[in-house]
């Protein structure tokens, strides 16, 4: 039980060290759970929590680490749930791990694999190319392989995707994983230090090369330079090089001509802005990452108001979960609409308004404002009011309660029922899912 007593141990130095409340939100809930060696198991409760504490605590951490056999002992952290697989995140590595390699490859990131990359018609095309190359790097005729597209996408997570499965299959195989801003500095720095032998050796050893964000060449003449030589000792010699950038390489501004033209040789594949049911499923597979569950609604209303892209969508998790962490919050529809306002921004603060939406309800059910607002009980009002109240907190987030007042002066337990009942209707009714998803789109048409 000796990493009981480690554990116990650090705490006790933390104490005072930190506010209480960092304590007991973020050190409290790890429970240590083993010792390999010199190493300390931590379980956290999701993958938001290690991020959390990696990125504001890690120095701590790294410090209040106990001695054994005169070394700091190092840490690792796994999640508690089920779906991670108990998968074990490497950070407070230590500072004496060798080097080598790594300093050519340190920025691949072990958690952009396939499998957690999820498939749309906006990027299948991108995935499978990418898992093509992966399988049979330098061997296809997918060399170059070029994935472009806007930000935060997916073309970064593909990239090293790639890396990761090479790395796996083939563990001999010199996987090198750069941006171009890093491949520039080191350009940069072999001049300075007249290593610039060094420099080309380095990346001309590497049997799959890596290259993301290419754009950042631009004007840049002598690294473009330095990239195609590289480039074509690589090429030659049959080894797999994968870049992206933000636009179709073609169109690309301020690349030299000649390497634009090597580009062609292989193919370029887009990753477009992901649709409503792909953000969805994202959301979904996030939040079952990160532990926690959302109802499908809520998922249906972050979906509706974070298009962009993928990042977003993802930061926006992450922030609920911050927020009802700091705040001691449960995730509910308020405390997501919160959320989803701060970050969505302009695009948010819509002009629709719950007039707007009884007005539309009335035109297309034929129900009058009046009915719909009033207390009546007939069948085709209340159906036009639950439909209406459905909408109310699908498109612009209303409270519960404040859907109660407007309508009739219910309480909020009507209006869940309602939700939920429109919620089940759609399931079966093709022709009022069809209904809603027209009014979506009307009202999402004004919303941009
Ligand atoms: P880009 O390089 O295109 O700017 P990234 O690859 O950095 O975008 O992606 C931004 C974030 O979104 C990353 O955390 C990545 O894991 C995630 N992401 C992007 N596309 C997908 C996808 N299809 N499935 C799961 N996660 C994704
Ligand atoms: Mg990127």
């Amino acid at each position: 039980m000796k990493h009981i007593s480690l554990w116990e141990e650090i705490l006790e130095k933390i104490n005072g060290k930190l506010p209480a409340h960092a304590i007991n939100t973020w050190f409290n809930p790890i429970v240590p759970v083993g010792l390999t060696g010199s190493e300390l198991l931590l379980e956290v409760p999701n993958q938001f929590f290690y991020e959390w504490i990696d990125s504001h605590y890690k120095k701590e951490f790294l410090e209040l680490m106990p001695k054994v056999n005169g070394e700091s002992l190092r840490y690792r952290f796994i999640v508690s749930t089920d779906q991670a697989k108990r998968k074990i995140e490497n950070f407070g590595e230590s500072p004496r791990k060798q080097k080598s390699l790594d300093e050519l490859a340190p920025t691949i990131n072990k958690r952009y694999v396939f499998d957690s990359f999820i498939e749309g018609s906006n990027n299948e095309f991108a995935k499978s190319a990418a898992e093509s190359v992966a399988e049979n790097p330098g061997n296809s005729s997918f060399n170059p392989l070029i994935i472009y597209g806007g930000v935060g996408l997916g073309k970064t997570h593909l990239l090293h995707a790639i890396g990761n499965n090479i790395s796996t299959e083939q563990p001999r195989s010199r996987v090198v994983v750069v941006t171009s801003e890093k491949f520039t500095l080191d350009f940069v720095n072999s001049l300075r230090k007249n290593r610039t032998v060094e420099f080309a050796k380095q990346y001309r050893n590497a049997d799959v090369l890596l290259i993301d964000d290419i754009q950042f060449f631009r004007g840049k003449e002598q690294t473009q330079e330095q990239f195609f030589h590289t480039f074509n000792t690589l090429y030659q010699s049959g080894k797999q090089i994968v870049m992206t950038a933000d636009k179709y390489p073609g169109e690309m501004q301020g690349l030299q001509d000649r390497l634009l033209s090597r580009f062609q040789s292989g193919l370029s594949v887009d990753i477009q802005p992901p649709n409503f049911e792909v953000r969805v499923a994202i959301l979904l597979e996030k939040a079952e990452q990160n532990g926690i569950d959302l109802d499908y609604d809520i998922t249906q209303f972050i979906a509706r108001h974070i298009k962009n892209n993928v990042r977003d969508l993802e930061g926006t998790i992450i922030r609920i979960l911050a927020k009802s962490s700091l705040m001691n919050r449960e995730i509910d529809f308020d405390l997501v609409k919160d959320v989803v306002k701060e970050r969505a921004g302009k695009g948010f603060t819509s002009d629709i308004t719950i007039e707007d939406i009884v007005k539309k309800v009335s035109e297309v059910s034929k129900v009058s404002e009046k009915e719909i607002v009033g207390k009546s009980r007939k069948m085709e009002i209340a159906q036009a009011r639950q439909l209406s109240m459905y909408l109310c907190r699908d498109i612009i987030g209303t409270s519960l309660s404040n859907i109660g007042v407007y309508f009739g002066g219910r309480d909020h337990t009507t209006v869940m029922h309602a939700v939920k009942t429109i919620n089940k209707k759609t399931e079966l009714d093709e022709k009022l899912k069809t209904m809603i998803s027209g009014l979506r789109q009307e009202f999402d048409f004004s919303l941009n």
